[in-house]
């Protein structure tokens, strides 16, 4: 059971013109633990759920499916969503009809709470197929006050995450950052490298032809002159058009 707690926040509206406060609804958070309630979400979204009892092998079916297919149900959702922006409830998508129709029917209840207030109460089953499902916690999620620090996916693991800071946009912690940020170097300085190499090859290579009257092909010439550099490297940089072959310059 969830409560749509009874701290309302009223909202006013602006009118250009006249900057008269108009009083036009009110924003009821669905939770008082929104960042317990965010986390659920998120895991959903990577995949994990939390333990469910089923009876019988119908419902465990029915669970196994709806593990499986409901979090690429939510990243589409959620791509929708992040793509409409702010205004994303009012337009007229094929999402939001869905979600309005799947709200309609959704049976909900005035109930008393401790403290002598109201909630709104509404059933927390499970849906019964990976789409109804997918509704219910992507409903249960723009319910959510907290709901715009739901970020990702991360460039690095592909994980959905909660953002900490406006910061942390692209990954989805530092340790995904830092590695993400050394893979990039490591391969920036083999670039490098390999750069270096094909310049000095092509550079002995070039000597090998002023040379002329020598009998070593120009592959054992290069690897002498530069002992870091294989035979190997030598072909397979020609055939990758690396690299010029002094043969070839000897035709022309
Ligand atoms: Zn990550």
């Amino acid at each position: 059971m969830r409560y749509l707690v009874s701290r309302a926040i009223v909202i006013h509206e602006m009118t250009p013109r006249r900057k008269r406060a108009l009083y036009t609804g009110r924003y009821v958070p669905i939770t008082n633990r929104p960042r317990y309630e965010l986390k659920k979400f998120v895991n959903a979204m990577n995949g994990i759920f939390p333990p469910e009892q089923v009876l019988g092998e119908d419902e465990s079916k029915a669970l196994q499916r709806r593990h499986a297919e409901t979090p690429t149900i939510l990243h589409e959702f959620y791509r929708v969503w992040r793509l409409s922006g702010p205004d994303a409830i009012n337009h007229q998508c094929k999402l939001w009809r869905e979600i309005n129709e799947y709200w309609a029917n959704m049976a909900t209840q005035l109930v008393g709470v401790p403290g002598a207030g109201a909630a709104i109460r509404h059933n927390g089953r499970p849906g019964q197929t990976p789409r109804k499902e997918a509704l219910r916690l992507f409903i249960e999620f723009l319910l959510n006050p907290e709901c715009d620090r739901l970020a990702g996916p991360c460039a690095r693991c592909g994980k959905y995450y909660i953002r900490g800071s406006v910061r942390n946009k692209l990954y989805c912690s530092r340790s995904c950052g830092t590695r993400s940020t050394a893979l990039a170097a490591t391969r920036k300085r083999r670039d490098n490298e390999h750069a270096d190499k094909l310049r000095r090859a092509q550079k002995a290579a070039d000597k090998w032809i002023e040379h002329g009257h020598t009998r070593l092909d120009w592959k054992t010439w290069v690897t002498r002159k530069e002992p870091d550099i294989t035979s190997k490297f030598l072909t397979r940089a020609v055939n990758n058009g690396e690299l010029q072959s002094p043969l070839e310059d000897k035709k022309l």
